[in-house]
């Protein structure tokens, strides 16, 4: 029994393919668990290009796709999804932050319609199903695996993400914003003693009173609260783009030595969590 965790995307803000972002890489927010027999996929942003490939390289033609939000960075990549024009195939789409803003299908129409794109949502020829939940909920996309979800400090909304299964539990938390010296009580409940937590650290805590009110947070707050909550693993994620290789070997160096439990995410990075 395990849990298989696939980044496709660590950027947040937009892509930035670049000669000096190749080894955290430059897609933005997307990752893929493996859990039981389901394929659960988590935000659309470019990462989902690659994650389309993969999943017709491995003949997948069914799974559910949670958005955090629906800011660009979490769901431009959706249109190059290449597995939902496939008539065989079904995705679920869910959200949480749109139940009272007309609702998530309506998003992903918008973002697929004349004249900032030419292909209309109604050409993926997929079983496409939409739904819009409310955050706090708790789902159930298999049997023996839970989610819960919780609300994010972030502009427009966002949800976080608890999967659990068999005893594991990972938790996806952007975007999110923080206030310094105190942690937010939602958030360290929600990751109790999980065995991996993906965490916006966006900014250092230096670059962070530059940047409040843009919804982010930094990779010292991530390791303050995993600290608190007892989690096991914190993935640094939602990586700046002006943050390029040499960088985040730095920012990853630190946050390694501040806490041994932390690392960096990068593209196609894979764990294994059991
Ligand atoms: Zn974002
Ligand atoms: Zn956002």
């Amino acid at each position: 029994m395990s849990i298989e965790v696939k980044f496709w995307g660590v950027r947040g803000s937009i892509a930035c393919p670049s000669p000096d972002h190749v080894v955290y890489g430059g897609n933005t927010s997307c990752l893929e668990m493996r859990v039981a027999d389901k394929v659960l996929i988590f935000d659309a942003g470019t990462g989902i290009r690659n994650l389309g490939k993969d999943l017709i390289r491995r003949q997948v033609t069914e799974a559910t796709i949670f958005l955090t939000h629906t800011h660009w960075d979490h769901i431009n990549g959706f249109p190059f999804f290449v597995p939902a024009y496939n008539p065989k195939a079904s995705f679920h789409v869910m959200a949480g932050h749109l139940t009272d803003q007309g609702g998530v299908e309506r998003v992903f129409s918008a973002q697929m319609a004349n004249p900032t794109f030419p292909v209309p949502l109604s050409a993926m020829k997929s079983k496409l199903t939409f739904e819009d939940f409310n955050v706090g909920d708790e789902l159930k996309p298999g049997e023996g695996i839970v989610i819960k979800t919780a609300p994010l400090r972030h502009p427009n909304g966002a949800t976080a993400f608890r999967v659990e299964h068999d005893g594991l539990a990972v938790c996806f938390v952007t975007d999110t914003e923080h206030q310094p010296g105190k942690p937010d009580e939602i958030i360290l409940d929600f990751i109790q003693d999980a065995d991996l937590v993906i965490y916006d650290s966006t900014y250092t805590d230096e670059q962070f009173e530059q940047k409040i009110g843009w919804g982010h947070s930094t990779w010292q707050e991530g390791i303050r609260l995993c600290k608190a909550a007892n989690a096991k693993r914190l993935a640094l994620f939602h990586h700046d783009p002006d943050h390029n290789d040499a960088d985040m070997t730095v920012i990853e160096q630190q946050a390694r030595s501040t806490w041994s439990g932390a690392f960096a995410a990068r593209d196609e990075m894979v764990l294994r969590i059991e």
